[in-house]
């Protein structure tokens, strides 16, 4: 793993910002073609996708090699499920998410898909079958469109509009100066945060993957934004295996089952309500919230809110 330092170098601000987040993993994987560190197993083949059902088993991890970051993880999601990881920063779940994604190789334990251990099938495999919905996603200096066919590029215009209908982004578009072909990114025209997650939905929404990694944003939109955010998200997770590194705890209230980590390890897991009823680290974080929310009165009533 220390070897993945050294040709990472000429990342820059790109590297250093993966090393926080999970970011744009798609992407990234493109720019990393030549240094991939994980390697695919001889003959390995692709994973077969059936219902995008996702099993960590006692899966153990860690970055480098006298502090483990992950502890005995397991956890199933079965197909079309949710899960969502909470808890303090540090506790190890963009982890879970980058192992998923197979950025690293565990040390002990297994990821399986669909019954398949993802050390035995191609990386390319994987990764057509998980969309990943970073916080922050990264745009080409290129068109709208391009932007949105990064998804899947064999898509047609069509494809195109319709998952930009699908995330509530095809009415802006059409405002923008050359509507599809206008440039975006540094050099065109700066989409807004909630723009830019549009986008990423829209991406994932024409990739149309069995399961999907979503990190929810920690920036704040504005309430009537997020609002309707959410609401593209939830369509985009319906029926899809999903899992979510959740930060406001109020967007997780319906998810299958919450995963509590703390240093590494599940202390406490459940739907929310089971979670609440606890009175533990869960409980504790949802009230912390509740103060902040009540303390920053601009942002509307709680009952909005939560
Ligand atoms: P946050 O909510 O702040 O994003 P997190 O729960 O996602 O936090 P992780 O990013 O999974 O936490 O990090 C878990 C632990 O692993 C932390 O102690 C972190 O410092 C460490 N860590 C993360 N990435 C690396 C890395 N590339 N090399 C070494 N240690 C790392």
């Amino acid at each position: 793993i220390v070897q993945l330092y050294v040709p990472l170098n000429w990342f820059g601000t790109y590297y250093r910002s993966i090393q926080k987040n999970f970011i744009d993993m798609e992407n990234m994987f493109d720019l990393l073609k030549e240094e991939k560190e994980i390697i695919d197993a001889p003959g390995a083949g692709p994973l077969v996708v059936r219902r995008g059902a996702v099993e960590f088993s006692n899966v153990s991890f860690s970055y480098v090699p006298e502090r483990l970051v992950l502890k005995n993880i397991t956890f199933t999601v079965p197909s079309g499920k949710s899960v969502a990881l909470v808890g303090p920063s540090g506790s190890g779940k963009s982890t879970i998410i980058r192992l998923l994604f197979r950025f690293y190789d565990v040390e002990n334990g297994g990821i399986v898909i669909d019954g398949q251990n993802i050390k035995t099938i191609t990386q390319e495999s994987l990764r057509r079958a998980i969309g990943v919905v970073p916080q922050d996603t990264v745009l080409f200096n290129n068109t709208i469109k391009y932007n949105i066919k990064y998804g899947r590029m064999t898509a047609t215009d069509a494809d195109v509009i319709e998952s930009a209908r699908g995330a509530d982004i095809h009415e802006r578009i059409l405002t923008f100066p050359d509507q599809y072909e206008t440039q975006v990114g540094e050099r065109g025209l700066r989409l807004s945060g909630g723009e830019k997650q549009r986008v990423a939905i829209a991406r994932t929404l024409l990739k149309a993957p069995a399961i999907i990694l979503l990190d929810e944003a920690t920036s704040a939109l504005d309430t009537q934004t997020e609002r309707n955010i959410q609401e593209s998200l939830n369509r985009m997770c319906a029926n899809r295996t999903t899992v979510i590194v959740a930060h406001r705890l109020s967007t997780i209230i319906h998810v299958d089952e919450i995963l509590v980590l703390k240093d590494g390890e599940i202390v406490e897991r459940g739907k929310h309500e089971h979670l609440i009823g606890q009175e533990g680290v869960y409980a504790n974080m949802w009230k912390q919230q509740l103060e902040n929310r009540d303390n920053s009165s601009a942002e509307g009533s709680l009952e909005q809110s939560v």
